[in-house]
């Protein structure tokens, strides 16, 4: 267990974060790849990078992208290597990090605080928390957004889980069988979990019906689940939901 105060810690780390990748789209805004790389002073082009999403050149003040993915993702790569600079060069928020995280999970919630402000940048928490009060935990909302907002799928699930809180979880599942395209929130399964065969969310996938209620996950249960089905996968917004690892 991690002290009270380290939990303290942490969510002023990600409350921080937010703020600045607001303030950040607040400046540039509007967030083309040129004006995004532009606010840090920096310029970006495509390449192939055999794996990586992005990387920050420092000493040629260049952040270069995946030439392979698609533009809506390289959007989301370049907001990211975003975060990297302004978290990577703001004191305060470097030194509460090594205070918060030691060793392998420090660059993990690193990663995960990157993603975090750059979801933010993409898409507002504004938006996205007006979407929830009017129309709930809705799974649409998942493709919904990314589609208003002209950003992937998953910076979208992200976006809907920092709004619905720590104990929510988003996914997209599809495939033969049925595996994890992408999860995010805290008890999200590893991407490629394969689901059992006699799993409720393939049956949403075969009849099209969705699924509301209780529902166990690969290393999590929810205590409320609503899936649905659009076009070949099915979608998942959770809340409640518990880790199952002991
Ligand atoms: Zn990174």
């Amino acid at each position: 267990m991690i002290s009270a105060q380290t939990a303290e810690l942490r969510l002023s780390l990600r409350r921080r974060v937010l703020q600045r990748a607001a303030d950040y789209r607040r400046r540039v805004a509007p967030l083309t790849p040129q004006r995004l790389a532009a606010g840090i002073a920096y310029q970006w082009r495509r390449a192939p990078l055999a794996g990586r999403d992005g990387l920050l050149d420092p000493a040629s003040k260049t952040i270069v992208v995946a030439a392979e993915q698609a533009p809506v993702r390289q959007l989301f790569s370049l907001a990211h290597e975003v975060m990297h600079y302004l978290i990577e060069n703001d004191e305060e928020l470097l030194s509460d990090l090594h205070e918060a995280y030691e060793g392998r999970r420090l660059e993990a919630a690193l990663e995960q605080l990157c993603n975090l402000g750059a979801a933010e940048m993409l898409l507002p928490q504004r938006s996205v928390l007006d979407s929830l009060a009017e129309s709930g935990a809705n799974p649409r909302l998942i493709w919904e957004l990314a589609a208003r907002h002209a950003v992937s799928q998953a910076t979208a699930a992200v976006a809907l889980t920092t709004s619905l809180g720590d104990d929510s979880l988003a996914a997209i599942w599809g495939g033969r069988p049925m595996s994890l395209f992408f999860g995010a929130g805290l008890c999200a399964a590893p991407r490629g979990a394969v689901l059992p065969p006699n799993h409720p969310l393939n049956e949403v996938a075969s009849s099209g019906l969705p699924h509301r209620g209780p529902l166990k996950l690969p290393g999590s249960s929810a205590r409320s689940a609503w899936a649905r089905a659009y076009r070949g996968r099915v979608y998942l917004l959770a809340e409640g939901v518990q880790s199952l690892a002991r």
